[in-house]
């Protein structure tokens, strides 16, 4: 099957607008997707028909939200192929799913010398968490390198592991530079030494098929937003024993069994990490994601995003003052990028100019840009909706600014 890339831009209304009087492009995918009309629907259904709070009501609309709400956990099992639904926690986000292994799992398991593997090519918010815990326990944080193409020394991996190594933390598809880590090879190794394992699966969970099983992976960590589902809703994967050796992250409603001032008992998981009202609206509404997702299959989207990275490297290839960042062998749809002496930003705004959205600086990943001896990059990141005429009028755009520095 070939994917209908008209119709597939048809249940996307953003993409049908002009940007300074030029139809839009949109290249910002790692950094947030657009939503199908299904999404946005499903949002106002809910509010609509449906609002109400969760678990605890003996009413119809609760009940019904209530369902409604457990059946995107169950999608969420489905499309990482988890054992069991009790093994998905709703988030914030990525970030909030990192934070919450190291205020648990980090506080319980991780002390005095003992050590954190993470990798160059880590988005801060699977650095900060971890240095912030490492300041606390006295923990140590190891840096796994990288080649000049953005790919990570695996022989240098196994020499960080040791018996000290408690967790491995590491993201699964760079969004700087798009490079694939091998996190089967890097779980095994890890699994070896007694060490605990986390990808970050912000980047990767759109684009590649993720089966936790197979991987064998302790922790995953992916945002909605980034999966044509909505904001401020991520996902912590979790296998149950693991989540159920782990203290509770926030304290309040949901979380407990029972509560006396004296003492107060947790709730089995997932719900021991869900303190509070969650976010019923998104979560109900990201099943629709999920659903758009399965329907067109992570093959055709992956094949269909790779025949645009590939298009995109041949017209860009040969272009006087482009330099690619980034060029791993195995990639996600991610086109890291300078021209010659100018600043990103300002190739951001000049291709802003001819309504090609891309995204400029550090993307969060100031210690990877310090490694490759520069500030910024400027990144295209594609999706399913774009377009090969897209492409070619990126690689127009970037020509005509190379050339403008040249001249
Ligand atoms: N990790 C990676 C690889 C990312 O690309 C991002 C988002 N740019 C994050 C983590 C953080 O995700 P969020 O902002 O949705 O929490």
């Amino acid at each position: 099957m070939n994917l209908n890339i008209d119709q597939i831009r048809g249940l996307f209304p953003v993409l049908h607008q002009e940007v300074h009087g030029k139809p839009l492009i949109y290249f910002d995918n790692a950094a947030t997707t657009q939503k199908p009309k299904a999404v946005i629907e499903a949002l106002v259904n809910y509010y609509e028909l449906d609002n109400s709070n969760i678990h605890r009501g003996a009413h119809a609309l609760a009940d019904r939200a209530t369902r409604y709400y457990e059946n995107t956990r169950e999608s969420v099992r489905d499309f990482i192929n988890a054992k069991e639904s009790a093994e998905i926690i709703f988030t914030k986000g990525t970030t909030e799913s990192i934070n919450l292994v190291a205020l648990t799992f980090g506080r319980k398991f991780i002390g005095k010398g003992d050590e954190i593997i993470i990798s160059t090519l880590e988005h801060h918010s699977n650095i900060v968490p971890w240095q912030m815990l490492c300041e606390e326990k006295g923990a140590i944080l190891k840096v796994i390198p990288i080649n000049e193409a953005g790919e990570i020394l695996f022989e240098e991996f196994e020499k960080l592991l040791s018996p000290k190594t408690k967790l491995v933390s590491i993201v699964h598809a760079s969004n700087a530079l798009g490079t694939i880590n091998p996190v089967k090879k890097i779980i095994d190794a890890a699994h070896l030494v007694g060490a605990k394992v986390l990808l970050d699966g912000a980047q990767s969970t759109s684009h590649l098929e993720i089966d936790v099983q197979d991987l064998d992976c302790d922790f995953m960590a992916f945002s909605a937003h980034k999966l044509y589902g909505p904001t401020g809703l991520g996902v912590l994967f979790g296998k149950r024993e693991v989540l159920e050796a782990m203290p509770p992250f926030l304290g309040g409603g949901e979380m407990i069994k029972e509560v006396t001032f004296e003492k107060t008992t947790y709730n089995d998981i997932p719900f021991k990490f869900e303190a509070g009202t969650p976010n019923i609206a998104d979560v109900i509404a990201f099943k629709a994601a999920l659903d758009f997702i399965k329907n067109l299959k992570k093959s055709e989207i992956k094949a269909h995003e790779d025949e645009l990275l590939a298009y995109a490297n041949e017209l860009m290839k040969d272009i006087k003052g482009f330099i690619p960042v980034g060029t791993a062998q195995d990639k996600v749809s991610v086109l890291s990028f300078n021209i010659n002496q100018m600043h990103p930003f300002d190739v951001g705004q000049m291709l802003d100019a001819r309504g090609i959205a891309v995204r400029t600086g550090h993307h969060c990943t100031q210690p990877l840009m310090k490694r490759f001896g520069i500030e910024g990059t400027v990144r295209a990141s594609f999706a399913v909706y774009n377009t090969k005429s897209e492409i070619e009028q990126l690689a127009e755009g970037v020509a005509r600014i190379a050339r403008l520095k040249n001249k």
